[in-house]
């Protein structure tokens, strides 16, 4: 036999397979490999329950109130019957606890209960009580009998994730939470503590075991707390440890170009700069700047609200790399976002005679051979771009700086591939977001970056005025909507567009365009929508933009890739279909000149408390990283756009909505360590090394593919 070389020994335990756990078998675990994807100990006790049902107590049918979302209850059944025909067929039992009478009703399986139910037997039900015509009733209530395991209550019953296929093969939260024990009673001599010694006292943490354990079977709510505070803890200690890791490591073990020259950026400064740089901007560059000079290579995250001016800064970051015989790229999610940013740089590099390119999908051959010739000759600077930049066949003369605009976030792997563009040194790179994220969703997606932000808006911007209207005041709006085309300007008037309902959207887009049309008869209108074809949507976007038509009825397709200054108000119906972030972009279409603007919020009289919350929410603020944590706090990080697709907060335990503070702290504590004990060579960081090493094996178990 080979010695066990100490704590590994604890990962095997965990590598076990489902089936060699008591109570599980080949059947249950081929369900539970399929439905659950747990096939391993470790990965049933990290199948965590995502509530508790409070089974501490038993309720008196005297005392229930309806105010109970769930009343646990032990007594007798007396008898039962049928009642109803058809669809109202159900089985009725009565129940009572010597306090009163309770019925129990089932609409589905009746001859089931018919069959298997015992008169005068003691059952524990749990259900929600309903009162109605004098009478108390559960509807479909769990029911079991009495046990020596449940008899007195007193315990917290873990619900835990299931599908369907599970519970019609009798696999529950119940039978669940069995095997969970089951597991756990073995488990202990197993769990290591995997946290260094003085972070679990310094935060008074609870143990692994103790944590696992209340995890699933908490002792009491006080238990429940700190175990998911604790294994919250641990999750974004390790999410935040590789992450700094990571950082740490570029900046160590990568060198990175020096940018001293600043011949360009100068010119720039003093001759060309089209406006005063806010001061947020200037700091921003700073940042950049220092980066730029330290010899190590830069990975930074921009971050800032539309129209606070990223363009200028990313230009001036390119004219650093020209300025040292470096060229600079920059790749956008989008075609149409692609060519915002080439025109919006082109303005700024044909003043100083920087040669810029175009490649996306839909570049000819032709201009694309040019294009691949000018970079490796390295008479072209700059290049902007789709995707199609990454690929294998774009090569540079020598890259030094990569910016990536993520609407939607590109990969990691994306990143490392623009690193790959020049293969003596890897260049620097800026990513920037087209909105602000919240905090803990950047720290998490993004922690691995430094982070800058331009908190600031252009001065002399006046802020938009929001306001919310009903669908009654229409009349009114379209008054206010007259009054601004006498002055001159432009408006946006936006529907809605969901894919599930495209046939439905698109006829209120056209009721509204027809709607408009007669109120605004003397007033020249363009539409808009995506399944218009690309040149008469460009067609009708050139006379709004040329300011021919004076008003914009259009689908969500303006979203991006617009900027009419003239356009100063916003009018976006059915408002309460639309996320709070995407109705913060929309907004940002108008002003962007120098008039007063107004975005107009139109909705039903009857709108939920989250729709009225988003609403509120804007009418009260223009900033975007406020709206971001509010919608953070609506939605949680899944469906954050952009974060869903990514997959990347992989998060089992902890909420980046709820855990901002756990986050911070954890994090602090990461950087702490990484900083005094790198190579975690000191005795109370050994945890920290173990934990790590079983990470890897993880995620590297071939087994469980076999
Ligand atoms: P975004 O951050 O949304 O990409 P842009 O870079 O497109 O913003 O800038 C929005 C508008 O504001 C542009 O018209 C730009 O020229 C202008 N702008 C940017 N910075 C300033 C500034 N410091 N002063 C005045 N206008 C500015
Ligand atoms: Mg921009």
């Amino acid at each position: 036999m080979v010695p066990e070389t100490n704590p590994s020994v604890s990962t095997r335990f965990f590598d076990t397979k489902i089936e060699l756990l008591k109570g599980v078998g080949p059947q249950k675990a081929a369900l539970l490999n399929e439905e659950l994807g747990i096939f391993t100990f470790g990965d049933l006790i990290q199948h965590y329950p995502f509530r508790h049902e409070d089974r501490t107590v038993f309720h008196q049918i005297r005392s229930l109130n309806e105010q109970l979302s769930a009343a646990q209850i032990r007594g007798r059944l007396k008898e039962w019957t049928t009642i109803g025909e058809g669809s109202k067929k159900r089985l009725v039992a009565y129940f009572t606890d010597g306090t009163g009478l309770l019925e129990l009703v089932w609409f589905q399986s009746i001859a089931w209960y018919q069959k298997n139910l015992r008169a005068n037997t003691e059952y524990i039900v749990f259900g929600k009580p309903l009162y109605f015509g004098g009478r108390w009733s559960i509807t479909h209530p769990e029911i079991e009998l009495v046990t020596p395991e449940n008899e007195s209550g007193g315990y917290w019953q873990p619900i835990y994730p299931l599908t369907d296929k599970l519970r019609k093969r009798f696999v529950d939260s119940r039978s669940l939470s069995r095997m969970v024990r089951n597991l756990l009673e073995i488990s202990r001599p197993h769990i290591r503590e995997s946290l260094p010694e003085n972070l679990v006292t310094k935060y008074r943490l609870i143990s692994k075991a103790d944590a696992l354990w209340n995890f699933h079977l908490p002792q009491s709510q006080q238990w429940l707390h700190q175990a998911q505070r604790r294994l919250k803890f641990e999750e974004l200690f390790y999410n935040q440890f590789r992450l700094i890791k990571n950082k740490l490591l570029h900046k160590t073990e990568y060198p990175g170009m020096v940018f001293g020259n600043a011949a360009l950026v100068k010119t720039f400064y003093d001759r060309h700069l089209p406006f005063q740089l806010t001061n947020a901007q200037i700091r921003v560059l700073h940042e950049i700047h220092e980066d730029l000079k330290t010899g190590k290579q830069m990975n930074r995250l921009l971050q800032g609200d539309v129209g606070s001016g990223k363009t200028i800064v990313a230009f001036i970051t390119m004219l650093f790399a020209l300025d040292n015989d470096a060229q600079a790229c920059l790749m956008a999610p989008t075609e149409i976002l692609a060519d915002q940013h080439y025109q919006g740089l082109k303005k700024f590099a044909d003043l100083l005679g920087v040669h810029i390119a175009k490649l996306t999908g839909s570049t000819k051959k032709k201009d694309r051979e040019i294009i691949h010739k000018q970079l490796l000759d390295g008479s072209l600077h700059i290049l902007v771009g789709t995707h199609a930049l990454i690929e294998d066949i774009v090569q540079f003369k020598n890259l030094g700086l990569c910016i990536i605009d993520e609407q939607h976030r590109f990969g990691v792997a994306q990143r490392a591939k623009l690193w790959a563009k020049n293969d003596r040194i890897y260049p620097h790179m800026l990513v920037m977001t087209a909105t602000p994220i919240p905090r803990t969703l950047a720290m998490t997606l993004y922690g691995d970056l430094d982070i800058s932000a331009i908190n600031e808006l252009p001065v002399g911007r006046k802020p938009i005025k929001t306001v919310h209207r009903y669908d009654a005041h229409r009349i009114s709006v379209f008054g206010f909507l007259r009054e601004e085309i006498a002055k001159g300007r432009q408006i946006y008037l936006v529907y809605p567009l969901i894919e599930e309902s495209e046939k439905m959207d698109l006829k209120d887009l056209m009721d509204g365009y027809e709607s408009v049309s007669r109120s605004f008869p003397e007033v020249p209108l363009s539409i808009l929508h995506g399944k218009m074809k690309s040149q008469d949507k460009d067609y009708e976007m050139g006379r709004f933009v040329r300011g021919e038509t004076k008003i914009m009825v259009a689908t969500t397709v303006i979203e991006v890739g617009v900027n009419v200054p003239n356009a100063s108000v916003m009018v976006i119906e059915n408002a309460e279909r639309f996320g709070l972030s995407q109705l913060h972009q929309l907004r940002g279409r108008v002003g962007r000149g120098a008039e007063q603007s107004y975005c107009i919020l139109i909705t039903d009289y009857k709108i939920s408390k989250d729709t009225k919350l988003r609403i509120e929410t804007l009418c009260r603020t223009n900033d975007g990283f406020e709206i971001a944590e509010v919608d953070l706090q609506l939605r949680g990080p899944g469906d954050m756009s952009g974060t869903q697709q990514s997959g990347l907060v992989d998060l089992l335990v902890a909420n980046l909505a709820q855990d901002g503070e756990i986050l911070k702290v954890a994090r602090s504590c990461a950087e702490e360590i990484l900083t005094e004990d790198p190579d975690l060579l000191q005795p109370v960081n050994q945890p920290i090394r173990t934990h790590l090493q079983n990470l890897r094996t993880e995620e590297t178990n071939w087994g469980r593919i076999s």
